[in-house]
């Protein structure tokens, strides 16, 4: 059995103000996806987080100003793999077997690079593929990052084996895309790209051009930033994500490095990707690191922090080197809508720009992601369909990674397997959505525990105005409301006035468990539980 596809060819081609020829095929809209890694919706300009008084991104907002942002956009699994797999497959994580980083993909499963191959889409991608083994589904030019992959001069997978690329990461990636879509594609065809940034992941080395990018001003603190989780469960007290206690001063935020690089003091870091980063720097690049960052340090050493203004100090330095690498990421989407232009492709290709997950950037205290609570929980999604999309429209509706390869695909005007369980966002797209809502409650599992940061296993649902977070491993449950409380401050699981709601928020975790056949839920009690590691606090 096979759905029908939103988007006819018929359809497609008045809305581009063609006429169905014999090779109407042909006229079907390219598909650029850029797509980097954990780039919050609130270090976006366009979503008018937070951090907009920086300007962080102003090629991003001229993609939502000319197409459509999703305002609640949602991943399944807030981790990178697993994200990944999720948007290849268009399945939640236990239907697709990605569900922690350190599972393989099955790369011979259904993919929807594959299926818009059989359709005649030429496919490609560059970049962070982050889901381990050989890619199928694209053609013969390809290129990905060894698992996370390096931000200087990086090793990259090509087809014919492993080779050394010069450059940051982010520059290196924008042009194998550019190469490709200049000199390797096949003009006949439409094509589907991906560009997969490594950038802005952990830990934030920008490119040399960036170092003193915002150094000047002081960026804004989350009003959360001493959060003491006092409401949440013991899980959130439990956690190893905070800036205070856990970021690496070293390695997350290169302090010892800069001034005393140390091969084998290194080896002993929980994360080793600056070490081996700074290995790889040519002379140049390491004397522009440490003319920029030794004096900083300098002056950190003399200033003797401790305390709020010590975790102030991290904040800053860390939340400047996040957004100087999403300054890079904003440059190439800047750069590869140029290219698109300079070779006419820009009236017939959609650009999306998405990231797999959202991020703590010093939110509640922390950084990383994983949890279900709205930072991380939120992806991008901006979709400019020149023609077909209304320009600086924003939709509420709640829309997940679960839904990209339906989409794709239906813009493809190729048929969605039924197998797949998100929905196309063609009709969203066109401003055709109708009355009803999209979708009334999104589904999250996330399963990577006991692992790096302890962020213990949960499911949960979550509506337009509530969010029930199950840490069933715990008997740990967490209700919000959303409406009222949009930092998640009070947990109102257990309060009377919201008796109701908990009792229609239980019910939809069963139906959503139910509805996307989620046998993953384990029974059996993990070892730290048995121990009271959660009982401590
Ligand atoms: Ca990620």
């Amino acid at each position: 059995m096979i759905r029908k596809p939103f988007a006819l060819l018929a359809t497609l081609a008045v809305s581009f103000g063609l006429g169905l020829s014999a090779n109407a095929a042909d006229e079907r809209p390219n598909i650029v996806f850029i797509f980097s890694d954990d780039h919050a919706p609130h270090a976006i300009g366009a979503y008018d987080g937070w951090l907009k008084s920086v300007n962080p991104t102003p090629e991003i907002d001229k993609l939502a100003a000319d197409g459509m942002l999703f305002k609640n956009s949602f991943c399944t699994n807030s981790i990178c793999g697993p994200s990944r797999a999720v948007i290849q497959t268009g399945k939640h994580s236990h239907k697709n077997g990605f569900m922690n980083n350190g599972n393989s993909f099955d790369w011979n499963q259904q993919t929807f690079p594959k299926l818009l191959r059989a359709k005649g889409y030429q496919t490609a991608i560059y970049g962070k593929s982050h889901l381990k083994g050989t890619p199928q589904g694209y053609g013969d030019d390809w290129a990905v990052l060894p698992g996370q992959g390096l931000y200087y001069n990086p090793d990259m997978i090509f087809p014919d084996g492993k080779k050394m690329v010069n450059g940051h990461c982010t520059d290196v990636v924008t042009e194998l895309a550019i190469d490709w879509l200049k000199e390797k594609r096949n003009d006949d065809k439409p094509f589907m790209l991906m560009v997969q940034h490594k950038a802005p992941h952990r830990n934030w080395m920008p490119a040399p051009r960036h170092f003193s990018l915002y150094e000047d001003m002081t960026m804004p603190e989350p009003t959360t930033l001493f959060d003491k989780w006092e409401d949440n469960t013991p899980a959130a007290r439990n956690q190893e994500l905070e800036i205070d206690r856990h970021m690496d001063i070293n390695f997350d935020l290169f302090l010892d490095l800069t001034a005393d690089f140390n091969q084998e003091a290194s080896q002993k870091r929980q994360d080793k990707s600056a070490w081996k980063n700074m290995g790889r720097m040519t002379p140049k690049q390491m004397k522009a690191w440490r003319d920029f960052y030794g004096p900083l340090d300098e002056a950190f050493h003399k200033a003797n922090l401790s305390g709020d203004d010590l975790v102030r100090w991290k904040y800053q330095r860390y939340a400047k080197n996040y957004l100087r690498c999403v300054k890079g990421v904003d440059e190439s989407v800047g750069t590869l809508r140029a290219t698109l232009a300079d070779l006419s492709l820009d009236k017939n290709t959609v650009v999306i720009y998405s990231s797999d997950q959202g991020f703590y950037i010093g939110d509640h205290g922390w950084y990383d992601k994983r949890w279900m609570y709205e930072e991380s929980l939120k992806m991008p999604l901006i979709v400019s369909w020149p023609g077909v999309t209304e320009a600086g429209s924003k939709s509420e509706e709640m829309v997940q990674n679960l839904d990209y390869a339906e989409t794709f695909l239906d813009m493809a005007g190729a048929d969605i397997p039924d197998d797949m369980q998100g929905k196309s966002l063609v009709p969203l797209l066109k401003g055709e959505g109708g009355d009803k809502p999209f979708r009334d409650a999104i589904y999250y599992h996330y399963y990577e525990y006991p692992s790096v940061h302890m962020v213990p296993r949960h499911n949960g649902v979550r509506t337009a105005r509530y969010k029930l977070i199950n840490f069933y491993e715990f008997d740990d449950k967490e209700l919000y409301d959303l409406e009222k409380d949009p930092d998640e401050l009070t947990n109102v699981y257990g309060n009377a006035d919201y008796a109701k709601v908990q009792e229609e928020m239980e019910l939809k975790l069963i139906k959503v468990v139910e509805k996307y056949n989620d046998d993953s839920v384990g029974p059996e009690k993990p070892q730290a539980w048995q121990d009271g590691f959660m009982k401590v606090k």
